[in-house]
């Protein structure tokens, strides 16, 4: 048997990069007031329909939708911001608090065709804002992400940027695409021919040549703006100058679910082939009352974990985790005598291993070599007596005698934690 097309096991190694990443996220956005929301994997299947819009790829394609039996229409969660979004409205969270900050992990569903970096079961780390259409909310967020990524040091990121207008503009530029694409339709494949009546804007996306030759003569959604929408748009732009964080205008660049207006972005990696963005999103200030909620302006991103994770092994960019000490004992009655002492050296923070098999010296040393544990504890007869331990430094292969009792001290001087 094989894990379901698309999904894949997390073995040991991605576990702890996903861990030192998330850790990472929490820790990195409480700084700036974000709080961790955890939703259902499933909600009832009109909340993606209403929120993300019926004539997205994800709502026609690619949900995984089920009928229970009782007679509900569930789907698992396709992306997380209409379920924040529904959270914030079922608990009338803006009542208390009219400008909130989460943030969310975990396993998002998408029927795609699973490709390198493209997943049926994907992970994304997401951010949410709620309460304010000012500028500084774009700036302020993407700051953030940009500086949780920046420890990871990757290169060839490229941040692109765009407004999609709200529905005082973006009406006139939908209908002026439609005309354009209609005097052209025998030139275009047979995605644009159908998005040119169901999703005009997602034309914008398509990767043909053929295509790309029709929408590069065309005028940009910028000719289109609105005053509103310039002023906003070029503030964000702005307040990013001010922090020296470098983008791209991409006239081109809209996102695969209907709920955005204004300010939509992506960060690509010159690393990751076809599936190049590592992270997406864009302010959406009618969703929440599309939802039945309050009037709010919101504004979110997702990153994909997968490939954040995938960029850093690839490129090797996460520690090693070595075990602190590895016991090595020469008998059975010395282990249970010495369980309170290991209890007490992993109390003090300490990675503590042994092989419970206790097998010969030499097997023992042989799993210390290959769990490449920075300190060996060699238990043996002359040591038990004596009240000590041989604590060998694997890495400079000294070694010297420590009292047994003297040991969490000696371990928290020579290996910090
Ligand atoms: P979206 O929710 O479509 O805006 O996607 C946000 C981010 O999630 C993307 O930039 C990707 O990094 C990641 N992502 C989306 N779909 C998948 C997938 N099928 N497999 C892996 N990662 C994905």
């Amino acid at each position: 048997m094989k894990s379901a097309k698309g999904t894949r096991d997390l073995l040991a190694d991605e576990c702890r990069q996903f861990q030192q990443v998330e850790s990472w996220a929490l820790q990195h956005f409480s700084r700036y007031g974000f709080q961790e929301i955890r939703t259902p994997i499933f909600e009832e299947t009109a909340l993606f329909v209403r929120g993300i819009g019926d004539e997205t790829d994800i709502v026609s394609k690619e949900m995984y939708q089920l009928t229970t039996k009782g007679g509900d229409e569930l789907t698992l969660r396709p992306e997380m911001t209409a379920s924040v979004c529904r959270a914030v409205i079922q608990h009338n969270l803006l009542a208390n608090d009219d400008l909130l900050r989460f943030i969310y992990m975990g396993p998002m569903f998408r029927y795609e065709r699973p490709q390198a970096g493209r997943y049926r079961q994907f992970h994304q780390l997401g951010a949410e804002v709620f309460g304010s259409d000012d500028p500084l909310v774009e700036v302020e967020t993407i700051e953030a992400v940009l500086s949780f990524l920046s420890p990871f040091q990757l290169p060839n990121l490229t941040l692109r940027l765009n407004s999609v207008g709200d529905s005082s503009d973006r009406p006139a530029y939908l209908a002026y695409l439609r005309q354009e694409l209609d005097t052209h339709s025998g030139q275009l494949c047979q995605d644009c021919t159908r998005r040119k009546e169901t999703n005009v804007l997602r034309v914008l996306d398509c990767k043909n040549e053929a295509c790309r030759a029709v929408l590069d003569r065309l005028h940009p959604i910028s000719t289109f703006w609105s005053t509103t929408t310039r002023d906003h748009f070029e503030a964000v732009c702005r307040g990013l100058d001010r922090l020296s964080i470098s983008y791209v205008l991409d006239p081109m660049l809209v996102r695969g679910l209907d709920y955005y207006t204004r300010t939509a972005f992506e960060l690509q990696s010159g690393e990751l082939g076809a599936q190049s963005a590592v992270l997406g999103g864009g302010r959406y200030d009618n969703l929440v009352a599309t939802l039945g909620g309050p009037d709010t302006p919101a504004f979110g991103w997702a990153l994909g974990l997968d490939r954040l994770v995938g960029l850093l092994a690839a490129r090797k960019a996460l520690p090693e985790q070595r075990p602190h000490l590895f016991f090595i004992f020469s008998q059975r009655e010395q282990l249970e005598e010495f369980l309170p002492l290991l209890a007490r050296l992993r109390a003090g923070g300490h990675s503590v291993q042994f092989d419970l098999r206790l097998g010969s010296f030499k097997s023992q040393m042989k799993r210390a070599n290959r769990l490449q544990a920075r300190y060996c504890a060699i238990v043996g007869e002359r040591e038990c007596q004596g009240g000590t331990v041989t604590l060998k430094d694997m890495d400079q292969s000294s070694q010297r005698e420590v009292p047994q009792d003297h040991l969490p001290a000696v371990m928290k001087e020579v290996c910090p934690c």
